[in-house]
């Protein structure tokens, strides 16, 4: 039905043959071609590489988006030692974490490639040398690749006269913003130094400009693109599902740790795997349980001295160390393909992120696995964070709408991860591709049902209509008959009306008008408690439904227990399924220093 149907999905650029390719001829084609075998030591091109290549390669401005470990970096460092395209020169590499851009230039130089690194530790005998390079006839004879933070573009005058002669010269090859969703601050990780990049466009308008980031929603790819002007780019996208990786949602409790224990012990005997958790403390108390346990379990959070996460992170690469327990600290330049499992010992903090998180599975492509145990009282710690977090109030506001998107994920026991997550980056996939590679699909195999909502999806519209605004807890709990606060006068028709309905399910009914744009989100601050209140007004798809015109269904299923979740862990621990226990509270860690942000050692 039409309500439900999403905003039509991102183009998705088909894979070319490669025999078509070949076919495309440039004058750079043949050197592209060698330079791929002989210095990046690689026989092919993944999907989508060369086509960037190519275009930037003729001077276009190029987007990539990419799955992480999809490769997007080859996509601007195999150009860059291209000197036959229509650009000349250096190609300069902004890149928000010094570690990750250190990694890439000992990668190159391994390869015989000539690329260095530029921000705020670079000594000042390094830093002249490479500025006077850049003012050479030739800096290209020089370096081929200069990776930069976005710190030292908007604080160093004397760096930015260099890129000036650079580009007066008709030496700057091209610039690249790397992890692009840096820029938006819709994106989960946004990062102020990178809104300088906004001048690139203005500052130098005939240097093509390449952004990669493997985010994909909507919002953060329009938002990139408007912040660097580069609307007009050539877009490489691809499909973001990871047909190898399982998803499953589990219940969190008392025994979760032992739970993960057991099932790193029976299912991953000697096969590496990240648990991520929300504060740094319990990264340690984690690790220090899992050890207890025999396992080799390692703590990696942004307090950690530098050299210490360097060894953590080597010996893990290595196999020395089986687990990491981490915060989202722990994440940007992982490049170990056989993770064989992620486990979120918390609630992420965005899909998005939960993405991130679990992409770091099975880069190699072989069957991997994430689980992720939700509770209600990390729910309440996070939805604290953010009311104490020091961002305005509309930055909350949209970390509140992130989070409540991932508990409508987590809370949904009927509906494919897979479609869900691809759903939430505006891509969509059929469940039946997932082949039960989710929880909720493995249950929905043995009882599933289309039914019609349309009736219930009317009344949430119509109560909204009538009180102008209201939260899916209020509208939900007035149409199930639940104690309700809200005034019953005119509206005695739709209290408890939807009574034969499971909670669970009026949420998705709620969720799905929303995503449909049936409903549209108003995030207001409450005045004495200061949380985010995520209200809901009608959308511009509402009268469709409201005229009658369309209908509402959904699958549903009768899943008599609510354990099901729990019982793929609980099989491999070997003992009876337990009883629903009671959520505990627990109050959130006195100091938010206790809980990192995405990429932790910013530059
Ligand atoms: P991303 O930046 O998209 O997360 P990277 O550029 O770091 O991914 O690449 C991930 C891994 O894939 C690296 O180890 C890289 O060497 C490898 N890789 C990239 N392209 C190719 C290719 N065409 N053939 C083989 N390996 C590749
Ligand atoms: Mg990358
Ligand atoms: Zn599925």
């Amino acid at each position: 039905c039409d309500a439900q149907r999403q905003q039509p999905p991102l183009k998705i650029t088909q894979p070319i043959p490669n025999k078509s390719l070949s076919s495309i001829q440039h004058p750079w084609s043949k050197e592209v071609e060698q330079v791929l075998r002989d210095q990046f030591r690689m026989t092919q091109f993944r999907h989508n590489q060369l086509e960037a290549i190519h275009a930037t390669l003729a001077g276009k401005d190029v987007f990539v988006l990419m799955p992480t470990g999809g490769g997007k970096s080859l996509c601007y460092q195999l150009p860059a030692v291209i000197q036959s395209g229509k650009t000349r020169g250096i190609t300069l590499v902004i890149s928000p974490l010094i570690s990750l851009m250190q990694d890439q230039v000992e990668h190159l130089r391994a390869f015989g490639i000539r690329a260095a690194t530029f921000h705020s530790e670079t000594k000042p005998e390094d830093r002249k040398h490479i500025m006077a390079a850049l003012q050479t006839p030739h800096p290209e004879r020089h370096l081929s690749l200069l990776y930069v933070t976005p710190e030292i573009i908007r604080k160093s005058e004397s760096f930015q006269r260099c890129l000036e002669t650079l580009s007066h010269n008709k030496r700057l090859a091209r610039l690249v913003v790397d992890e692009a969703h840096c820029v938006s601050q819709w994106g989960h990780d946004f990062r102020p130094d990178y809104k300088a990049l906004g001048n690139f466009r203005k500052e130098f308008p005939h240097i093509p400009l390449m952004a990669l980031t493997a985010t994909a929603t909507r919002n953060v790819i329009t938002n990139i693109k408007s912040h660097l002007g580069m609307e007009d780019c050539e877009t490489f996208s691809q499909s973001f599902n990871r047909p190898n990786l399982y998803y499953e949602v589990l219940k969190k409790d008392k025994s979760t740790v032992r739970d993960i224990a057991n099932l790193i012990m029976r299912k991953y005997q000697g096969k590496a795997g990240i648990v991520y958790t929300l504060s740094r403390k319990s990264t340690e108390k984690i690790a220090s349980k899992l050890q207890e346990f025999g396992i080799a379990a390692y703590y990696y959070h942004a307090s950690v001295p530098a050299e210490e996460k360097a060894a953590t992170q080597e010996d893990w690469q290595e196999g020395n160390i089986q687990v990491i327990v981490a915060t989202i600290a722990f994440g940007m330049g992982i490049d170990k393909p056989d993770v064989r499992f992620v486990i979120h010992e918390s609630i992420p903090k965005s899909l998005e992120g939960y993405y991130q998180e679990t992409g770091r599975a099975g880069r190699d492509g072989r069957p991997s696995e994430c689980y992720l145990y939700f509770s209600g009282s990390d729910v309440f710690t996070l939805r604290n964070l953010i009311r104490d977090g020091d961002g305005s109030e509309q930055q909350k506001a949209r970390q509140g709408n992130l989070l409540e998107k991932a508990i409508a994920f987590c809370r949904n026991q009927t509906d494919c991860r897979r479609v869900e997550i691809l759903r939430y980056f505006g891509e969509s996939l059929s469940a039946a591709e997932c082949g039960a590679t989710c929880d909720n699909c493995r249950a929905n195999d043995k009882c599933e049902m289309q039914q019609d909502f349309t009736k219930y999806a009317v009344a949430i519209l119509m109560l909204i209509r009538h009180r102008g605004r209201l939260t899916s807890n209020q509208c939900v709990n007035f149409l199930l008959g639940r104690k309700a606060s809200m005034e019953r006068k005119g509206l005695e028709q739709y209290y408890g009306m939807a009574k034969r309905i499971t909670k669970d399910d009026m949420h998705r009914v709620f969720d799905r008008l929303a995503t449909g744009g049936a409903l549209t989100e108003n995030n207001v601050t409450h005045r004495t408690s200061q949380m985010v209140i995520q209200y809901f007004q009608l959308g511009p798809n509402a009268h469709a439904l409201l005229s009658g015109e369309q209908s509402f269904a959904m699958v549903t299923k009768t899943r008599s227990d609510s354990q099901a979740a729990l019982s793929a862990t609980e099989e491999l621990a070997g003992k009876p399924i337990p009883t629903y226990r009671r959520v505990r509270f627990v109050l959130p860690a006195k100091s938010r220093e206790d809980y990192d942000s995405e990429g932790g050692e910013t530059s």
